[in-house]
């Protein structure tokens, strides 16, 4: 890890999404804000109206931003890399979910771009980001704005996230610091870690393995899920595991299934050693 903060790096590592953006002068105006805060990637889901000369008219001068936008179908494949979503909602949910204000936000995602990917991401214009796509997220961020009218234009809040991320990557440049030194009080997690966090797809597999697991154990009914994965996605979501520990996670998530199959199948486990040697024989054929 270089001893240099790199700002023009970590800045790299910040994405902003927009979901489903329906005014193309919306993500024109965006991505104008964030190349004035020296934020230059942005992933656009399922725009409604891109590529469009009204955005690349409202962009002026940060064209370059929207020529290089990348376009996917889901928020899920947006934030697949990422090992840090945060989530800009105006509204508080019903389900609590790590909340963190504009400042908190790009501290966390300063800290966390130094070795990981990063999305900020933002809602529709009408009706915001769905709870699906919040859950998706590690943190949600509020923008304090007056409540006789809480709810900021789509790129004035993608100012406001940017202004704050570009004060936090000054400060650490001006500090010299390669990562912020964590107050003693504080929890050192995303500074200085040895593994980077598990990605978006990462975890997402994760999930699937879990509930299926919950599934054949009879422990989950899908058909009656009580919030279950909800829980399980909001526990994790705020341990934020590395690479390494979803992959032990995983392992033993396989070791419940084996030991599950023995037991529903009244098999010993040198038959099912035997099977898979035969399965793997057979494949390799
Ligand atoms: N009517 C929508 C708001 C949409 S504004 C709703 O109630 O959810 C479009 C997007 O801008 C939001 O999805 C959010 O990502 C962002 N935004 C607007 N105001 C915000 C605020 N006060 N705090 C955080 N994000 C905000």
């Amino acid at each position: 890890m270089s001893e240099v903060f790199d700002l023009e790096a970590c800045a790299n590592n910040i994405r902003i999404v927009l979901v489903n953006t329906s005014h193309p002068g919306n993500i024109g105006a965006a991505a104008r804000a964030m190349k004035n805060m020296g934020l230059s990637k942005i992933t656009l889901v399922d725009p409604e109206d891109f590529p469009s000369p009204v955005a690349m008219g409202r962009a002026v001068s940060a064209a370059d931003i929207l020529e290089n936008a990348v376009v996917t179908k889901t928020l899920e494949e947006a934030v697949s890399g990422c090992g840090l979503v945060i989530g800009a909602s105006a509204r508080i949910r019903s389900i609590p979910w790590p909340l963190i204000s504009p400042p908190q936000c790009a501290k966390q995602a300063v800290d966390d771009s130094v070795q990981n990917e990063v999305a900020l991401v933002f809602g529709r214009e009408d009706s915001g980001l769905t709870n699906e796509e919040l859950q998706l997220c590690h943190f949600h961020v509020n923008i304090p704005a007056d409540e006789k009218l809480s709810s900021l234009n789509l790129a004035a809040a993608v100012m406001v996230i940017s202004y704050e991320v570009r004060q936090e990557l000054l400060r650490r440049q001006a500090e010299g610091q390669p990562i912020a030194k964590p107050a003693e009080e504080e929890i050192a997690e995303g500074v200085e870690w040895d593994v980077p966090k598990a990605t978006g797809n990462q975890v997402e597999s994760f999930y699937e393995h879990l509930e299926q697991v919950m599934v054949d154990l009879n422990f989950h009914d899908p058909d009656n899920p009580r919030l279950l994965m909800l829980r399980m996605r909001r526990l994790f979501g705020r341990i934020r595991p590395d690479q390494m520990e979803v992959s032990v996670l995983r392992g033993f998530l396989a070791h419940i299934d084996m030991l599950n199959e023995r037991a529903t199948r009244g098999i010993s486990v040198e038959q099912q050693r035997q099977e898979k040697r035969d399965a793997k024989l057979q494949k390799d054929l």
